[in-house]
């Protein structure tokens, strides 16, 4: 009964579309300057044809600074990734190479039409912290860096970036950074420096190397509170609008996709959330010094408060 519905259904929308265009739409149609195209909304709109991947987002607003958020430490199952494709943002998210599933849970962003960044494991300054396999060390030599890089980058199929997983000790290095960046401008991708730790060198490192570069400004969620994440995106706001635009890192957890579902539902927000893929190249992303703001009564720091980094 279900099986020849479905038949039924997929049959009929061709078939019934051109038969119920009310005469009017197609006179319409016939009176327009140019002959009909593939956009023609009325011959084509029931049609499929092969077109580029549509953001199933509207383009973003202009005249609003703009924001991306990430969602860090996906992987282990994609019911952690679900709640945060239910906000009604473009979010970006960061997937562990390594996790148990990683290619689902990807291949589920990726055909979502959101941006996927790899996010790669790094050694921690702090000793004793649990390494993901394939977790870079400051004590591999070059060609052991770019082997397990490859390796990490290839496990997320239809990445285009990466950022660090914890890496307090390995951002430090610009010895170890070097290699790994390298793969990154082979592979055509951007690095997000996750800043773990104030003395990174990551985002120069990359730069330094061609490879597009920006840093992570607020943490949103390293207290999970609801007003404390609430706070965070207020300041992640601050950011962008003194700076014109900002990066935040989350964590999939629920009181986070709840923030953000909330943040979603502020009329008077004053950022636009954009997929971080807009932000390439923009001086507001990275760690430049930028000229002073035009005056909107938001005047404050260049950059938020370091908020208590550390890896994660
Ligand atoms: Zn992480």
């Amino acid at each position: 009964m279900e099986g020849s519905t479905t038949t039924a259904t997929r049959r009929e929308p061709r078939a019934r579309s051109l038969g119920a265009v009310p005469l009017l739409l197609v006179l319409a149609a016939a009176c327009a300057a140019a002959p009909p195209t593939r956009t023609n909304p009325v011959i084509d709109a029931p049609i499929a044809l092969p077109q580029e991947p549509e953001s199933p987002f509207p383009a973003p607003d202009p005249n609003r600074p703009w924001v991306a958020v990430v969602i860090d430490d996906l992987g282990d199952s994609p019911a952690e990734a679900r709640p945060f494709l239910d906000v009604p943002l473009p979010l970006s998210f960061a997937v562990l190479p390594g996790a148990a599933r990683t290619r689902d849970v990807t291949r589920m962003l990726v055909d979502r039409g959101r941006d996927v960044l790899a996010h790669v494991p790094m050694e921690p300054a702090e000793p004793g912290l649990p390494l993901p396999r394939g977790t870079l060390l400051t004590s591999m030599d070059p060609d052991t860096i770019r082997a397990v890089s490859e390796r990490a980058l290839s496990r997320v199929p239809g990445a285009i970036g990466a950022n660090n997983h914890m890496g307090s000790a390995f951002t430090r290095s610009v010895v170890a950074m070097r290699p790994f960046v390298e793969v990154l401008k082979a592979r055509g991708l951007f690095f997000l420096d996750s800043r773990t730790d104030p003395a990174t060198v990551a985002e120069d490192v990359a730069a330094a190397a061609g490879v597009p570069a920006m840093r992570r400004a607020v943490f949103l969620d390293n207290v999970d509170e609801p007003a404390a994440i609430d706070g965070m995106l207020a300041v992640l706001e601050t950011v962008a609008r003194t700076r014109g635009c900002a990066i935040a890192i989350g964590h999939p957890r629920p009181g986070t996709a709840d923030a953000l579902k909330r943040f979603a539902a502020t009329p008077a927000r004053a950022v636009e959330v954009v997929p971080i893929s807009r932000l390439v190249g923009r001086a507001c992303a990275t760690g430049a010094v930028l000229p002073a703001a035009p005056a909107t009564g938001t005047a404050g720091p260049i950059d938020a408060p370091e908020a208590a980094p550390g890896d994660r």
